[in-house]
């Protein structure tokens, strides 16, 4: 049996951009997003780009499933 490399699913990828906890969108490195840590767990990173930030967009905790503005 030879060995194919597979493709690369559901595994971490170390160059993957970080993505808008509100809207799932890239955030890209010149843009004004703010990243944070959650208020009410301090343990997961929040990370709203800056549409979302102009909208007020909630944003869910994806540790402790906090919602805030
Ligand atoms: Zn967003
Ligand atoms: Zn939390």
């Amino acid at each position: 049996m030879s060995t194919v490399p597979a493709r690369k699913i559901d595994v971490y990828d170390p160059v993957t951009p970080p993505v808008c906890t509100s809207c799932g969108r890239i955030i890209h490195p010149n843009e004004r997003a703010t990243v944070f840590v959650c208020p009410n767990c301090g343990i997961a990173v929040i990370r709203r780009c800056a549409r979302c930030r102009s909208q007020g967009a909630t944003y869910t905790c994806p540790n402790c499933g906090f919602t805030g503005p």
